[in-house]
Order: C-alpha cells, then structure tokens, then sequence
C-alpha cells in the first residue's frame, strides 16, 4: 500500500478533473499566478476566530484561502537554511521534510495553525540534517500513516532517532522508487522521478524527486538533488515542464544548471534558504539563471510562501513581503521575469491600525508578525547595511517620532517630520547621505546591523513595538 506502481493507470484515473483540460497538449502559457498578501487572510481568520489566532509564531501565518476540495496547497514553509514543504488537498496532508532539529517545533506549530492533525505521508528527501532534523518533533506530534524514505542508508545520531521514532510508532516505512507514484489523492498525481535503482554516492544526489501535477499545474519538488540528477532526469523520458519549481540544494551552484532550468520552465521558482547562510546559498550565477527564467520567491527574504492552485490559477501568498500580483504565463521563461506588478492591495486598514495599537505593546514578549500592521519592517540586509519599511495602508502614515532599534537598542534611529506615502516602502541606509521620499540614511558612521544576525524593531511615536524582523 502506499506507494502505486500503476503509474499509467493513475494518471487515467484523474481525467474527469474539473478544470483540467488535456494538461498534455494545453498550452500552459495561460495558467495564471497571483501573488497576494498574507494580510487579508489575517483579518479574515482574526474575525472568524477570535484571539487565539493571535497566537503567531514569528514563522506563521500563511492561512489558507480557500480550504476544501479543489484547491491544492502547497507551502515552502520558512525553516531557515534548510526544507520544509507542506502539501495539502481535500483534506490530505503530505510533508516534505522536516528542517533542522530546531525548526521542528516550527513546523509543528505551522502544521497545527493550518488546522492539521494527522499527516498522510511524510516525506525525507534525503538524511541531511536539515531536511530531518525536525522529523523527531513532527512524528511526535502528529498520527503520521505513512512514512517514504529515499532508501540511501546514512550513520548519523539524528537519522537513527529518525528511525528509532518511526519504529517506536509503527508508522509504515516505505521506500521510494523512481517511476512509481504516491497515493495521495486520486486527483492530485505525485510521480517519484528519483532516486533510481542505483544510489549515488552523493547523498544529495538521492534525493527524493517528486513532480506533483494537478489539472494543469505542476511542481517539481527537487530536494538536494543537483546536477547529476538533473543530467539523469533530462536523459529519462521525463516531461519536467512544471510551472513551479522548488530548486534543489537551497539553489547551489550544484544543481540548477542552465539545460536543466530550460527543460523546467518553470514560471515560478521558489528557494528555501536562511538568511546569512554558511553555504552562500543562493549562489549569485545560480539566482541569476532563475531569475531570468522565472519570479523567484525565497523563504529567506519572503518568509513563508504558498501556492494555491485550482489546478489552472496559482495564488502565491507569501509571508513577509507586500504583495504583488503577478500573472505570468506559465511554461514561457520570459514572461515570469517580466511579469507587471501592480501595488499593495489593502483592506479594512481603519481596523488594522487599531490592532495594531493594541497589540503593540513593548517588552512584552510577544512576536508580532509583519502581517499584523499597516506599517512593517519588510526588509531587514545585514551586510549592506539598510532596513526597508513598507506602508501598506490605503494612506500616508506621519513617521515622525517613531524609532528603529537593532537587538539590545545598542542603536536607535528618530524619524523626523517623514511621511510615508500609501502602499510605499523607504530604505533606511546606515552610513550618511541626502534623505529622499525613498531613501533615508541613518548617518552612522560604524555598522549598525550585525552579520551574524540581528533584528530590527519598529516602533511609532507612543513607543508600542509595531512590527521586528529578524535575520
Ligand atoms: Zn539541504
């Protein structure tokens, strides 16, 4: 059970899809992607649900939009350097990974604020720590039914516990094999493109592939696999086309390479990575190349990111960023990149401000979310030293007064008379220079920021914390 051989047969299984008109010789150029704000779905599940929404982690909240059957969801949850993808469908659950040991707890948290209580498949793409070391806590928490490991055998503590756990649970352990699909849901096909029959002796290279297709969308979830797979793939009868691709190995220049990104064409690429990493990851050729070919979202910068597909529309909210609606032909590398973004959209912010008063108090303890204000830390670069601040209000906000603080206020910075404008953001540079609408310098003459990471906090002229960004 578990995992299907017939792929053929299920692939037959799924044609009565509504929306799905023959995936195979429909051009997919007219798949649309949206991008949108997780603010809206903020308000929406504020008012459905009372104050115990408010309980966000810093990684939450990408809520869904349109629960239930005929939507799939699939979310690149941010876990920092490392990989976590969440899928859902009619009700069924499946997680790709699990992020490092620490991040678990941020899965498991973002699994339960989704609603989730049991997952159908859990999948370990690889044995590295950072895709599994988080499993521990996510078996521990949730009835998992199914269990797909990529088979390579691996010595470490956290990949024993891993099994140990899995043991201890009696949770079904399967093995994925190339050609052969995952039983997730009739209507959404989940095709295993690797590892094949013979291992590489580079872990990452075995990596679980999976090619996930639903009506005229498709992901190509690459794990860490890089270029000897790609090379693999390309030469195995594949069709890679798929809208959304998730690079592999957090877009090192070990994968992703140019042939192999054409035969994608992806019209979005999604990048899980931490801010600041050890790696360098994403190296800069290898952003470049997805860039050129496609909008890319990473979870350094962007946060949490989901798409949300009825099987010919992609919604993409991501967590962190202000929104831009993005309609991109699909399958066609050019359009993503030069895709026309429109402004912030915003609702019901009267209400919004007052959120934000009340819950902005400082030293408290609470994490507020940039999801919460009008008003946001939206962007925070260590190494080059600026802060963005993004006003997604319907109307100018009067900055003067309010403050910029690092970690442990060793720097602070007063806004003089600067206003705002609706559905803009400034840069706040450290070092001297000419204040402009968009760019604002601190006039410090040492670094402000620290590299090994810090975290800005927003506060307006009362002094309440309005939103922190860390990185
Ligand atoms: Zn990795």
């Amino acid at each position: 059970m578990g995992i299907n051989a017939g792929l053929k047969d299920d692939q037959a299984a799924e044609e009565p899809l509504q929306g799905a008109q023959q995936a195979g010789e429909e051009n997919l150029a007219d798949t649309q992607v949206h991008a949108e704000e997780t603010e809206s779905n903020q308000e929406e599940s504020n008012q459905d649900s009372g104050p115990e929404e408010n309980n966000l982690t810093d990684n939450g909240p990408v809520t869904r939009e349109n629960p239930g059957i005929g939507n799939l969801t699939v979310h690149f949850i941010d876990v920092g350097q490392g990989d976590s993808i969440l899928l859902e469908y009619n009700g069924k659950t499946m997680l790709v990974d699990a992020g490092e040991r620490d991040k678990g707890k941020v899965v498991t948290a973002y699994l339960q604020d989704q609603g989730i209580s049991g997952i159908d498949y859990v999948v370990a793409t690889h044995p590295h720590s950072d895709h599994i070391g988080g499993m521990n806590e996510v078996l521990n928490s949730f009835q998992v039914k199914h269990f797909v490991d990529s088979g390579f055998p691996h010595t470490s503590k956290t990949y024993e516990n891993m099994l140990t756990t899995i043991d201890e649970k009696d949770i079904p352990f399967e093995v994925a094999e190339e050609g052969k699909e995952i039983e997730f849901d009739p209507a959404v096909d989940v095709e295993i493109l690797n590892p094949g029959q013979e291992y590489s002796d580079d872990l990452n290279e075995n990596s679980i592939v999976l090619k996930v297709s639903y009506g005229e969308t498709s992901f190509l979830l690459m794990g860490d696999a890089g270029l000897e797979t790609e090379e693999k793939l390309m030469g195995g009868g594949y069709d890679l086309d798929s809208d959304i691709l998730k690079a592999g190995h957090h877009a090192s220049r070990s994968g992703s390479g140019e042939a192999f990104i054409s035969s994608v064409s992806p019209g979005i690429s999604i990048i899980e990575v931490g801010a600041g990493n050890d790696y360098g990851h994403p190296h800069e050729e290898v952003l470049e190349r997805l860039q050129k070919a496609s909008r890319v979202y990473r979870t350094d910068l962007d946060g949490t990111i989901a798409v949300t597909t009825d099987g010919s529309t992609c919604t993409v909210i991501t967590q962190k960023t202000g929104s831009e609606k993005v309609v991109t032909g699909t399958g066609t590398s050019e359009n993503g990149a030069d895709s026309p973004s429109i402004p912030i959209i915003t609702r019901e912010t009267e209400s919004e401000e007052v959120k934000s008063e009340e819950a902005g108090e400082p030293g408290t303890g609470t994490i507020s979310s940039s999801a919460d204000h009008a008003v946001y830390v939206s962007d925070l670069n260590l190494k080059d030293e600026w802060i963005e601040i993004t006003n997604r209000d319907a109307s100018p906000v009067l900055l003067e007064g309010w403050k910029i603080e690092d970690e442990g206020s060793k720097h602070t910075y007063t806004f003089s008379s600067y206003t705002l404008s609706s559905q803009a953001a400034v840069t706040l540079y450290t070092g001297m220079g000419t204040d402009t609408s968009a760019k604002l310098y601190w006039g410090s003459e040492s670094p402000v920021w620290n590299n090994d990471g810090d975290t800005a906090y927003l506060y307006d002229n009362s002094g309440n914390l309005i939103s922190e960004l860390e990185r």
